[in-house]
């Protein structure tokens, strides 16, 4: 009996006393590693019913890649959370694991939810990647990052392969991209936020935000994200003391030219997204500012994409819905967008002014960022893009089996398929490639093509038995579009699968 009352005591003192991560125990000096990382959403798992860890896939690093499912109600099937009009949100850490700021503010989270110090709506369900990267992860130094301003060690770029995970998402050159792709479709998210640290020009900032460009989306949803949710989102973290601003983009500019929205072509994370009809958030602390605070605002975030989900549920998973309706029955997509330099709208931009002083290392005038003047302006920010290479959907694509490396992509991605019974002659039109240029050096493995001419022509051609034939009626219908025709920015033919 004494026994008993012994056992009951310590599991009260588990329940009670909250994990503490790295990032507390140092007062927001030190991140987690992957192992302490995986660790704490294991312990999470054990102790709370909200939450579920669970296998998914293998990666480079030969480790498996992790999925943690957190519900109000405690059941994790994302075909049911769909059906009960949940928004269903994926978030992804550590694609860089340089920027580790979303592992350990995720970690914050998941624990503050399973506590019950936050609570999850009843209408939104959580999905967290703990860390994406996994070979980059364990690759842990101090020096990658060199003017980052903390952690005080954290993981490398590449992956175990030393390829840029965030390049990766369709060419799907790692485990990592392929094990990623298999999980999307299964959570099929509203949702995707992939949180990432950058650098560059010094302001006031500390949180910017890269948004999916709208009109990869669709009309529909594209309209709903920029005049309604994206709005709230800003309104949001002002609330909450981490006045955001668009990822800041004056490479091509400065503040008093403008600043131009990011074009985020399908090989990154929230353009292969968008391609599914997926919002794409990548939030970008600034690697200037502390560790702390980046985890901080990152954290209040996401926490700013959930409450603001919950409110903007109906109408988010309504226009979501008419857009995968939409993507089926569109027979006309442009391949190409350039921004509008006519259109803007202004932002307030709050940054340091420039100034000059001589390098330590050359002796030579160098440009820096003065933390003594700051200022705030009205800048002009860029956001509407013109469309162009419009394409003409065909009834449908046909593919040789012999361009296996191509079928498994389109498999992977859920591409409905079928194949010729018989051998089968066929009059079709063709493309021929009439021009093109390399890259003289590779790209994450690729000798990329760029400038690419074609011409078509109709031909009689014999397909053999168990040649691909794939319709055109199907909600990956733009995946298809960006990926097999020959124009399109990360096409299989510009990444040489063909
Ligand atoms: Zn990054």
């Amino acid at each position: 009996m004494r026994k008993i009352v012994i056992l009951l005591a310590f599991a009260f003192c588990q329940t009670t006393q909250a994990q503490q991560c790295a990032f507390e125990k140092s007062n927001g000096l030190e991140s987690a590693t992957y192992f302490e990382a995986i660790d704490w959403y294991k312990n999470l798992d054990r102790k709370y019913t909200e939450v579920f860890v669970q296998e998914m896939g293998m990666t480079d690093a030969g480790y498996p890649l992790h999925l943690v499912l957190i519900s109000a109600d405690g059941k994790f099937d994302a075909v049911q959370w769909h059906k009960q009009n949940k928004v269903v949100i994926l978030i992804n850490n550590g694609i860089h694991p340089g920027e580790p700021d979303g592992i350990d503010a995720s970690m914050l989270l998941a624990r503050d939810i399973a506590t019950k110090k936050i609570s999850l709506p009843k209408n939104v369900a959580l999905a967290f990647i703990p860390v994406y990267n996994i070979g980059g992860c364990l690759n842990r130094g101090r020096t990658s990052r060199a003017n980052q301003n903390g952690p005080l060690e954290y993981g490398f770029r590449g992956n175990a392969q030393n390829l840029d995970l965030n390049r990766d998402f369709t060419k799907c050159d790692s485990k990592d991209a392929k094990a990623f792709a298999q999980l999307f479709h299964l959570l099929d998210p509203d949702i995707l936020i992939d949180n990432h640290v950058s650098d560059g020009a010094d302001y006031q900032h500390t949180m910017t935000l890269l948004t999916t460009q709208y009109d990869k989306l669709g009309s529909k949803l594209g309209q709903f994200l920029k005049e309604n949710f994206e709005p709230q989102l800003y309104a949001g973290m002002v609330e909450k003391k981490w006045d955001m601003i668009p990822y800041v983009n004056f490479e091509t500019a400065s503040p008093a030219k403008g600043m131009e929205m990011f074009y985020d072509p399908p090989r990154y994370s929230s353009g292969y997204a968008a391609l599914f009809q997926t919002i794409g958030f990548v939030p970008e602390t600034h690697m200037l500012k502390a560790f702390k605070d980046r985890v901080l605002s990152t954290f209040a975030f996401m926490q700013t994409v959930i409450e603001k989900s919950a409110i903007k549920a109906n109408e988010l998973i309504a226009a979501r819905e008419e857009e995968k309706k939409m993507a089926k029955n569109n027979i006309r997509f442009p391949l190409m967008w350039t921004v509008d330099t006519s259109k803007n709208k202004l932002i307030t931009f709050k940054g340091y002014e420039q100034a000059f002083k001589p390098s330590d290392a050359t002796g030579l005038q160098r440009m820096y960022y003065d933390r003594t003047k700051p200022f705030t302006q009205q800048v002009k920010f860029l956001n509407v893009f013109n469309p162009s290479n419009f394409i003409v959907a065909p009834k449908a694509y046909i593919i040789p089996q012999g361009w296996s490396s191509v079928v498994d992509l389109l498999k992977l991605n859920n591409v409905a398929m079928q194949q010729f019974n018989a051998d089968t002659t066929i009059e079709v039109e063709g493309y021929k490639i009439e021009d093109y240029k390399s890259y003289p050096r590779p790209y994450e493995k690729h000798h990329k093509n760029t400038s690419v001419k074609t011409y078509s022509s109709t031909q009689k051609i014999k397909f053999l038995k168990g040649d691909y034939i794939i319709y055109l009626n199907q909600r990956a219908n733009r995946y298809l579009l960006e990926m097999l025709e020959p124009t399109g920015d990360d096409s299989f033919f510009c990444l040489e699968f063909f």
